[in-house]
């Protein structure tokens, strides 16, 4: 076994997958929807593999198919406000893991750190790790609510001191998930602001990881950290079409950037995977087009499906309430945190494990009462797990996904 390897063999999506397939009646616990994607995205896909376009079944451009590409610089060009060229400015990816994977590799060597705001997305830590980094942990802070009112993503925060403390001659980048995998955290101009003045101050690159953008609830506003002063040309934007048109599993994803830093990327794509699947990057264009033709319209999949997922955000929070969880209400993204730790003294408990609390609790509640969530701990690292071990992530981009007595004769304890 090569040395990178070493710790980094647990992987939480094979575990509690496992664990879903075998006991749930409710699944809400991987990210992903059980609903079909929009018809206009399923159409592009039956045309692309149908015989008349046979080509789409070969190779293409290894950085992106061009239709793909030109697509993607046509819009986010938009969005960000400045020309993007498709060759040189996006690269698209097997999935925004793919991504990632390639930025880690590209950027970081034997002794560089990384900053990870903590909960973060788990595979950020493993992948800094085989790069030869060193995560440097900095963690969201939650603030008490209002009186009577349910705690929200937005009252976990960064100690502005604190965040500053962690930047250091050795720090090479800091990965930004905004909207946030697991609590839903949109960060403000201002929180945006602040990573971004530091990342100037000290020649910090910034991995940008978007795949969220669309998934924003309440008419707040999504922020691109690269259109902040500074930040273009040290930041590396990373997006998923699993998110954005509800495929997951065709693992399209994308990197946007200058051609200084996308350059980098390129050299370990084109010497590890080489290309992603052609027929899912055609359709995945053609949804772009369509998108690009209804944009801020009403029919727009852009606009439908953060208006229906918030509507199954409002659902699972009464019904959480009603079984006795303190959910923290999210601002974006298909994942709710609920507090768990009112069930402490209920649920049977093992002594002595090493397990967290939240991981044995969200086993226990997959066995017994079909209902599968994963813990928040798998979103920290070894040393800070015990410190948030009350708390379980739900998936709501599900057609069945609320949980209560009616559902899953659930009584107390849950
Ligand atoms: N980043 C975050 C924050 C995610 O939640 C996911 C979901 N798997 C990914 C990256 C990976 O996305 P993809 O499925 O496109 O590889
Ligand atoms: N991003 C999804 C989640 O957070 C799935 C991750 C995965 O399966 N690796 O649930």
């Amino acid at each position: 076994q090569a040395r990178r390897l070493e710790g980094v063999d647990k992987n939480i999506w094979v575990d509690f997958v496992k664990l879903a397939a075998t006991y749930s009646k409710v699944n809400l616990g991987q990210g992903f929807p059980d609903f079909p994607p929009p018809d206009f995205l399923m159409e592009a896909f039956g045309r692309a593999v149908s015989g008349e376009m046979h080509m789409l079944h070969q190779y293409t451009r290894a950085f992106g198919h061009p239709p793909l590409v030109k697509i993607l610089a046509q819009l986010f060009g938009k969005l960000l406000g400045r020309d993007l060229d498709p060759m040189t400015n996006v690269m698209v990816t097997v999935g925004a893991y793919q991504a990632l994977f390639c930025c880690f590799q590209a950027f970081v060597d034997e002794g560089d750190e990384v900053i990870i705001i903590e909960p973060f997305f788990d595979c950020y830590e493993p992948m800094v790790k085989m790069a030869g980094g060193t995560p440097v942990y900095v963690p969201l802070r939650p603030k008490a609510p209002k009186e009577g009112k349910l705690m929200s993503s937005a009252d976990w925060q960064l100690d502005p001191a604190e965040l500053a403390s962690k930047f250091s001659e050795k720090t090479k980048a800091i990965v930004l998930n905004s909207p946030n995998n697991p609590l839903g955290k949109v960060f403000s101009r201002e929180e945006l602001e602040l990573i971004a003045d530091l990342c100037v101050k000290h020649d910090t690159l910034c991995i940008s990881d978007e795949v969220y953008e669309w998934l924003v609830y309440d008419g707040k506003e999504h922020v691109r950290i690269a259109s902040l002063p500074g930040m273009w040309d040290r930041t590396v934007i990373i997006g998923s079409a699993g998110k954005t048109f509800s495929v997951t599993g065709w693992k399209v994803g994308w990197t946007m950037g200058p051609n200084r830093l996308l350059q980098h990327l390129r050299t370990v794509h084109q010497n590890s995977v080489y290309h992603c699947a052609t027929a899912a990057q055609e359709a995945v264009a053609q949804g772009f087009q369509r998108e690009l033709e209804h944009y801020g319209k009403p029919d727009s999949y852009f606009v439908r499906l953060p208006k229906e997922l918030q509507k199954k955000r409002d659902q699972l929070v009464q019904s959480l309430v009603a079984v006795g969880m303190k959910p923290i209400v999210p601002e974006g993204t298909y994942f709710l945190v609920a507090d768990i730790s009112k069930f402490k003294s209920e649920v049977p408990d093992v002594p002595n494990s090493d397990e967290p609390y939240d991981s044995r609790f969200a086993k226990w509640m997959v066995k017994n009462k079909g209902l599968a969530a994963i813990p928040l701990s798998a979103f920290y690292c070894g040393a800070h797990k015990d410190n948030y071990n009350s708390f379980i992530r739900f998936c709501f981009a599900k057609v069945r996904h609320v949980v209560g007595p009616s559902q899953l004769g659930l009584a107390n304890p849950l």
